[in-house]
């Protein structure tokens, strides 16, 4: 069957919750996929940040296999070996002492939501986050979503959520009120457009969680997991939070999340303060483990800083080039945004269109930023295709 034979067949099928492009894809191998009708895509999403490793890597491939002839599910009743060799690798790599596994991001920030929460004195409740931030489509994330456009139509929202302006650290202390108990953010926002935060407002949001006694809850939901070029963003921020949020890449493509925090927060939760039934379950932990040691062999997180430097210079070329489209890339690693000038701004979704008409995958993030999320196993030779296709785009629209 083509492409347009199983559209046709799913026609009305699904909620209208998605905007998609007309593929139906099939096969995937690494930075390929390969739709329907046969025709072949440089994947420079990785399914929104989440195929970090490629698609199908054989490693991962196989510890999916192994685990999934073994055992696939037992609930949190039980312990299983894939959980606890996920939970050594995550603590034993970052500032954590404790981790609870979940299903997705949107629950890796409930969880976060709840542990702060549950770890603060009695009448603390309030989370400050930022303008423009994205946390998830659950009611409380959405709540803590920074952007209006999120929460159009799903009011009443639950309570006890601000946003502070993105940036500036003296309008956020100024929300600080007895109630607050903590400040969500994103070290840089991602589908907000690619806008990294500053290290000294970072610094700053640090020190005044300290002053006042907040918990700093960074969500590296799209950032974490290497993309940056380290194991997690905050490792590059100068600043440590109490409480981290993982999922998109931790699976490389299984559907997990994970929330980790220090000890003094984590001691909030008993048994019966929070659960899940899938969290933890051991094929996706299988996943995880794979993808983890892959991550943490000698030169990996090195050749993504590499790679990244090379694709910024790259885009940034491109800005040059055709200096009334675009301005310079920025981003950290391989999340690298291509800001269009204003005047272009609403041809980005004309120009991703165009890309996946060349065969390559790309989207346009907060209605401003070219964002690039390749798979971090992206040689030079694709990064190279890549920015023939933009250059060519751009060459098509500006003639
Ligand atoms: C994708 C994302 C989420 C939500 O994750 P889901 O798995 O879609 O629930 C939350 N925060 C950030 C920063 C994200 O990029």
């Amino acid at each position: 069957m083509t492409n347009a034979e199983w559209m046709e067949k799913s026609n009305g099928s699904f909620m209208n919750t998605y905007g998609r492009y007309p593929a139906v894809m099939v096969e995937g191998k690494a930075c390929l996929l390969k739709d329907a009708d046969g025709k072949e895509y440089l994947d420079c999403l990785a399914g929104i940040a989440v195929c970090s490793l490629g698609h199908c890597h054989p490693a991962i491939t196989e510890a999916i296999c192994r685990q999934a002839s073994t055992l696939v599910h037992v609930s949190n009743l039980y312990h299983t070996m894939p959980q606890t060799e996920l939970a050594g690798l995550l603590l034993s790599h970052s500032f954590a002492d404790r981790v609870f596994l979940c299903n997705s991001g949107a629950e890796a920030n409930e969880a976060a939501i709840k542990l702060a929460r549950k770890a603060s004195p009695a009448g603390k409740y309030e989370i400050i986050s930022l303008a423009g931030s994205f946390h998830g489509r659950t009611l409380a994330t959405v709540a803590a979503t920074g952007q209006a456009k999120f929460h159009q139509g799903f009011e009443p929202l639950p309570q006890g959520f601000r946003h502070a302006p993105f940036g500036d650290l003296s309008a956020l202390e100024a929300m600080i009120t007895p109630e607050t108990c903590a400040v969500l953010c994103e070290p840089l926002q991602g589908e907000g457009g690619v806008r990294p935060l500053e290290r000294e407002y970072l610094a700053g949001i640090r020190q005044l969680c300290d002053t006042h006694n907040l918990l700093l809850i960074f969500d590296e939901i799209q950032v974490g997991m290497g993309r940056t070029g380290t194991l997690f963003a905050y490792e590059q921020c100068g600043v440590t939070p109490d409480i981290l949020t993982l999922a998109k890449a931790l699976g490389n493509g299984l559907p997990i999340g994970a929330m980790l925090a220090t000890e003094s927060a984590a001691k909030a939760f008993e048994p019966g303060s929070h659960a899940s039934t899938f969290g933890g379950n051991p094929v996706v932990c299988a996943a995880a483990v794979a993808t983890l040691r892959i991550m943490l062999a000698d030169g990996f997180f090195a050749e993504v800083r590499e790679k990244g430097a090379y694709l910024a210079a790259q885009l940034t070329g491109l800005a040059a080039k055709y200096p009334a489209m675009a301005t310079p890339a920025r981003g950290f690693g391989l999340i690298q945004g291509l800001p269009l000038t204003e005047a272009w701004l609403d041809q980005g979704p004309a120009m991703v269109n165009l890309l996946f008409e060349k065969g390559v995958l790309l989207n346009f993030a907060g209605g401003k930023v070219l964002r690039c999320l390749p798979p971090l196993i992206i040689s030079r030779a694709e990064i190279d295709r890549l920015i023939q296709a933009l250059d060519e785009v751009f060459a098509e629209l500006s003639r």
